[in-house]
């Protein structure tokens, strides 16, 4: 397959978004991972030879994701061997900051990360500790400042739940407008089992938009092709906020993403009940057009559009069917 081969709904493969670990230091009331990784994660040598057979077919960018992806041992090792084979565009990676010290930030710099997206969801210590983010406010500021001194570009992800941290949208605006650093609000997601997601507790992205307008006047900015953030300029020149609106505007018609868990199960949506297991083809003695093969038949019979029908059956006042989903910290975000 090449960047040219599509899936059932005509949409590219474009963006890995790979696991590295399960695992997580803390216990987010939206995500609530295990405390234990998998039975055989996968090895430096295979998520190597994911990386490189996945940007044979088209993969232009990687996010590492988790769990918490600083958990990971061999992070920056694996960071650099992507980088010294030139193997994608784009390497960015999402965490939640807490382990995002000086050192860390100038070993993921100097490893060849192009971008780093950090999570924080309230603009102070209260709000954090009722997301479930523990103490880590002071550390994931600081986090941020890190990352801003090696020159690493960083967003903020924030998931924003009605009943929790739906009054954190203006101040998170306002400290990310301080820090020079773009705010993406996510609309709170029904990914996993665990976190007790209900309709009523997704604020909406044009809520949150309104509530920022009304401080600070925005002018829409769209969102690209493959893209899941909505873009918005402040009009007074002070930078850009995001929404990401799973819920409110699904956007899988351009859907471009394919997830692979950190013991190798691929999904080709983030609502998939069931993943397919591609540690057979990264066996050690299979050579990569094995994989490859896998990966294409997978991407092509690939029509997931979750987030549509779910929006498509809230109209007709219906509940979507679907057996359980894995949870959030397993498939990566
Ligand atoms: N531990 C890292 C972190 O929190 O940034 C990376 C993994 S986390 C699963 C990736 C992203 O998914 C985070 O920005 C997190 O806030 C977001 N996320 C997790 N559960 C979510 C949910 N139910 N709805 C929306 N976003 C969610
Ligand atoms: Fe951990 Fe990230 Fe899940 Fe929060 S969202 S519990 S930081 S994996």
């Amino acid at each position: 397959m090449t960047s040219s081969s599509l899936d059932q709904l005509d949409r590219p493969l474009e963006v890995l978004r790979l696991s590295l670990t399960a695992r997580c230091n803390l216990a987010c009331r939206y995500c609530r991972p295990e405390n234990q990784d998998p039975h055989h994660l996968l090895t430096h040598q295979q998520r190597l030879k994911l990386v490189r057979v996945a940007a044979q077919l088209g993969c232009r960018r990687l996010r590492l994701t988790g769990g918490e992806p600083l958990l990971a041992a061999d992070l920056l090792a694996f960071i650099q061997a992507v980088k010294a084979q030139d193997l994608v565009e784009d390497l960015c990676l999402t965490s939640n900051g807490v382990l995002l010290d000086r050192p860390m930030a100038e070993g993921l710099k100097q490893a060849g990360l192009d971008r780093i997206t950090i999570s924080l969801d309230g603009a102070n210590p209260q709000t954090v500790l009722r997301m479930g983010g523990g103490n880590s406010f002071e550390r994931v500021l600081a986090a941020i400042g890190h990352a801003q001194a090696v020159h690493l570009p960083v967003k903020i992800n924030m998931v924003v739940m009605a009943h929790c941290n739906g009054d954190q949208v203006v101040p998170m605006a306002r400290l990310c407008r301080d820090q020079g650093v773009e705010l993406r609000l996510i609309e709170y997601m029904d990914v996993g089992n665990r976190n007790g997601w209900q309709p009523h507790h997704v604020l909406t992205a044009a809520t949150m938009t309104a509530q920022i307008a009304h401080h600070w006047p925005l002018q829409p900015m769209g969102r690209q092709l493959g893209s899941t953030a909505r873009r918005w300029r402040y009009t007074d020149g002070t930078g850009v906020v995001s929404t990401i609106a799973s819920i409110s505007e699904p956007f899988c018609g351009d859907c471009n993403r394919l997830r692979v868990t950190a013991d190798g199960v691929a999904y080709t949506c983030l609502f998939a009940s069931q993943g397919t297991d591609l540690k057979p083809a990264l066996h050690p003695q299979q050579p990569d057009p094995i994989l490859a093969q896998q990966l294409t038949a997978l991407w092509h019979q690939r029509h997931d559009r979750y987030s549509e029908e779910r929006a498509m059956a809230s109209q007709q006042t219906k509940a979507p069917v679907r057996p359980p989903p894995p949870e959030m910290a397993y498939i990566g975000g």
